[in-house]
């Protein structure tokens, strides 16, 4: 039998570990993990969920079905093919639970920090080429965020790698479905398909370099 790649034990042993962390005490476990997937793209969300930890994957729900459908539409990539080359990540990886007043609580700054050496583990195991924050609260452990106008549609180099933010895809905010929120969305969405690591995971994926004329980013 070939022997495993150093890179995917490394990786499956802290998939593991991260999947035991009870370290937030008001944090709804289970931990929400896209499995040890090696890639060189990194797909960075918020928080999951309340569905999401029942169905046992991020982005399992409505936000999620938008979200495979950019890429679907800019790229021809499927939802499968998406989470078996791209690496998912998040901010906090458990469901922070209900506000009193309805709608998911922000995961606290201490919440961000804990789950934060998650990410830069996951960063020093992967070494990716490309990250893409979704939304705000990813966005803005990468970079300073201003308005969504002024940095989405923009690839940015952080840290050795670019990172090309995406807005959230959650159906709460209309930015994404108006101008210049499409556009600009289409521009990042092109830069990402564009990039020589996301063009990679293509090939991985047997997707054809050309999607079908109107399904692509201007
Ligand atoms: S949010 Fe992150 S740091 Fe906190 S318990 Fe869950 S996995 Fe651990």
């Amino acid at each position: 039998m070939a022997p495993v790649p150093l890179a995917i034990r490394k990786l499956t042993a802290h998939v593991n570990s991260l999947c035991a962390c009870r370290l937030c005490p008001d944090m709804h476990p289970p931990v929400v993990s896209g499995g040890p997937v090696l890639s060189r793209v990194i797909l960075v969300g918020q928080a999951p969920g309340d569905k999401e930890p029942k169905l046992g994957r991020p982005f399992a729900w409505t936000a999620g079905r938008t979200l495979f459908k950019w890429f679907f539409d800019a790229a021809g990539l499927t939802e499968e093919q998406f989470r078996a080359t791209v690496y998912m990540a998040a901010v906090c990886r458990c469901f922070p639970g209900k506000k009193p007043g309805g709608g998911d609580r922000v995961p606290s700054p201490q919440e961000i920090e804990n789950c934060a050496a998650w990410l830069e583990c996951e960063i020093k195991i992967l070494k990716p080429a490309l990250v893409i924050p979704v939304g705000k609260l990813a966005i803005s452990r990468f970079l300073p965020v201003g308005k969504l106008d002024q940095i989405i549609g923009r690839k940015f180099r952080v840290r050795g790698f670019d990172a090309i933010p995406l807005p959230h895809p959650s159906g709460a905010s209309p930015w994404h479905r108006m101008e210049p929120g499409k556009t600009l969305l289409r521009q990042a969405l092109g830069l990402i398909v564009a990039h020589p690591a996301f063009r990679e995971i293509m090939e991985r994926s047997a997707v054809p370099a050309s999607p079908p004329s109107g399904l692509r980013p201007a």
